[in-house]
């Protein structure tokens, strides 16, 4: 049948985009849990950087773009990971552990779906319109700990800005220190209609409700901050932290930007280190809406809006500051002064 055109204009408007969003990190988030949980050595593999994927993050590539496609043809998908590692005779062990997994949750697709909808996700971006930005696992690393954390990461990038993010968390409480049994998180955020939180796969806790950022004069400045040495300056973090005499929670992925964005943390802070390309649009499109959306304000390090619109990388800005807003300011001019005063090497 024909679609009219009001059908197809109706689907593409936030709410549905929205919905279809929240649907497909839920799906996935069960799978990485799942995968979490039975995970054997033969699951990871190294790719060609040396950074480590697992069949868990293969398997939420698969089950976000699968069903994004099917409710959004019309907004290309960015992923982080591609599947040629799946394909030919050398991929097929892994490629059925992969299956093994989406199946839990996705019972009816076949591997040739599931190769499909891995590399239907190679959308390269730019500055006009809109596409997803998918990271299926972020902090491959913490999922790899034993107590870390990680988040499936769905944003939306519409002419060059983060407008809507997703964030799986299963591994987060739904409160800080409370109840065990409510763990996991699925965060929403579209900026400019808030921010919620609701649990990922606790009935008891599966209502929306909406979350801010910390309000108020003089807060106190929490930073949130990779948990990776490899992933930041350590040094140059560390003294600005104390020149603002903040308190540090370290955690892998974009779990920080939804400390942030609930008010538990004050601050999300990347000290990069040096990487000519910077960073990929992936590992912050999702956060960044969230948190923006939560009322918070993120920009990169020297005070510049971030800027989505050049491509697989945030080529044009230096790290990341996200704040609860009212310390922006402050924040940045002590920033500022340590690069006065520990000039970067060339
Ligand atoms: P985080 O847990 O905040 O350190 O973020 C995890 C993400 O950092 C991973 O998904 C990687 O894509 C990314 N990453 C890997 N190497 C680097 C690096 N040298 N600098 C910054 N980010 C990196
Ligand atoms: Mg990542």
């Amino acid at each position: 049948m024909k679609e009219s055109a009001t059908t197809r204009s109706a689907r593409g408007t936030w709410s549905n985009l929205r919905r279809t969003a929240v649907e497909a990190v839920v799906v996935a988030s069960e799978a990485t849990r799942v995968a979490h949980d039975t995970f054997s050595a033969g699951d990871e593999v190294a790719k060609a950087d040396a950074s480590p994927v697992t069949i868990a993050d293969y398997a939420a590539q698969a089950l976000i773009c699968h069903r994004l496609l099917e409710a959004h043809p019309e907004v290309p998908c960015m992923g982080e990971e591609e599947a040629s590692r799946l394909r030919g005779p050398a991929g097929e062990e892994l490629l059925a552990r992969v299956a093994e997994i989406v199946r839990t949750v996705e019972p009816t697709l076949s591997h040739a779906q599931i190769l499909e909808a891995i590399d239907a996700a190679h959308c390269k971006g730019g500055a006009s319109g809109r596409f997803w930005a998918i990271d299926p696992i972020d902090g491959t690393k913490g999922f790899l700990k034993r107590n870390g954390q990680w988040a499936v990461a769905l944003g939306l990038v519409e002419d060059g800005a983060a407008r809507l993010g997703v964030l799986g968390c299963p591994a987060l409480p739904l409160e800080p220190g409370t109840d065990p049994s409510a763990t996991g998180v699925v965060f929403v955020g579209v900026v400019g209609e808030g921010a919620y939180q609701r649990g990922l796969n606790n009935s008891a806790h599966n209502e929306e409700r909406e979350i801010h950022v910390a309000r108020g004069e003089n807060l106190p400045l929490i930073v949130a901050e990779s948990a990776e040495n490899e992933h930041k300056q350590g040094n140059r973090t560390a003294r600005i932290r104390e020149a603002i005499q903040a308190r540090m929670i370290p955690m892998d992925s974009q779990a920080k930007y939804a400390l942030l964005a609930r008010g538990e943390a004050t601050v999300y802070l990347r000290v990069p280190v040096r990487r000519p390309e910077g960073e990929t649009l992936w590992d912050h499109v999702a956060g960044v809406a969230l948190v923006e959306a939560a009322g918070g304000r993120v920009t990169d390090l020297r005070g510049k809006a971030l800027d989505f619109s050049r491509g697989t990388h945030i080529a044009s800005n230096h790290g990341i500051l996200g704040t609860a807003g009212p310390p922006h300011e402050t924040i940045l001019a002590a920033i500022e002064a340590d690069y006065a005063a520990h000039p970067p090497h060339h």
